[in-house]
């Protein structure tokens, strides 16, 4: 009944009573999921503090990108831009994690500035160029590209981040944005169990849809899927499923690549 009472804070739409018999509920006009009952700011500091303690008993909230899936991501950046390296691009890795996407990246030739508000610190020991927030990056630094990987659907309020690294791009320049997709088969199979949905520092869904929206009101144009085809390494069986579901939408991740327009 409080939710009946709440409006969406991105598109100020209704918000519909429970998702999925989840504790997330759905607004009507975007297609936004969000939790019912967020955190306070304390309590998600004390939960992304605890988890940083030891980083790798807490993938959920301090990553869970491996150095082989970052390879396979960066593979899929490289096949979107038609490029065989990264060499000659800034780019930004937001919400870097352990930092095994920002050595892929760096591998790859592009030239990587990593973002992670607790990890920081032990990225910049492993010889990263890293900054605990956007702010702390110099003010004269714009970015080509911004990767931001499984960090949408940690933040309460996700487009005014969309926004803040909006005017760090380059006109012409890209972001890439990935997140548990809400409308992929393992969330409708799953609903109430949803792996995604049971991790307490998941406050926001994206679909495709309502991302490029998101991204669209940001002010991001020539927004496209980047349904890439990633090898987990679990079997030919599970390559044929995970292509399938990519062909009809019902891929895990909303992956969206969206462009800064070139002024005119
Ligand atoms: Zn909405």
């Amino acid at each position: 009944l409080i939710v009946e009472s709440r409006r969406c804070a991105f598109c100020r739409g209704n918000l519909s009573g429970v998702w999925l018999g989840s504790s997330f509920c759905r607004c009507v006009g975007c297609g936004l999921i969000a939790r019912t009952h967020l955190p306070s700011d304390a309590e998600l500091y004390e939960l992304y503090a605890e988890a940083w303690d030891e980083p790798s008993e807490h993938a959920a909230e301090t990553g869970s990108m491996d150095d082989h899936l970052a390879r396979q991501y960066v593979l899929g950046l490289l096949s979107t831009h038609g490029r065989t390296d990264l060499r000659g691009l800034r780019l930004l890795d937001f919400g870097a994690g352990t930092g095994a996407l920002a050595a892929a990246l760096e591998h790859a030739g592009a030239d990587v500035y990593a973002v992670e508000p607790y990890g920081h610190r032990g990225l910049v020991d492993a010889g990263h160029n890293a900054f605990a927030s956007l702010e702390d990056v110099p003010e004269s630094v714009s970015f080509d590209g911004v990767i931001t990987m499984d960090v949408a659907e940690h933040l309460p309020r996700p487009w005014e981040d969309f926004a803040r690294l909006y005017g760090r791009i380059r006109p012409g320049g890209w972001i890439c944005v990935s997140t548990p997709n809400p409308s992929g088969l393992s969330a409708r199979v799953s609903r109430a169990k949803w792996r995604e949905a049971g991790k307490t520092s998941h406050l926001v869904f994206l679909s495709e849809t309502t991302l490029a929206r998101m991204l669209r009101s940001t002010g991001f144009a020539s927004i496209s899927p980047a349904r890439w085809h990633v090898r987990y390494g679990r079997g030919l069986q599970h390559e044929l499923a995970q292509r399938l579901l990519n062909l009809t939408g019902l891929q895990g991740a909303s992956r969206l690549i969206a462009y800064k327009p070139i002024a005119s």
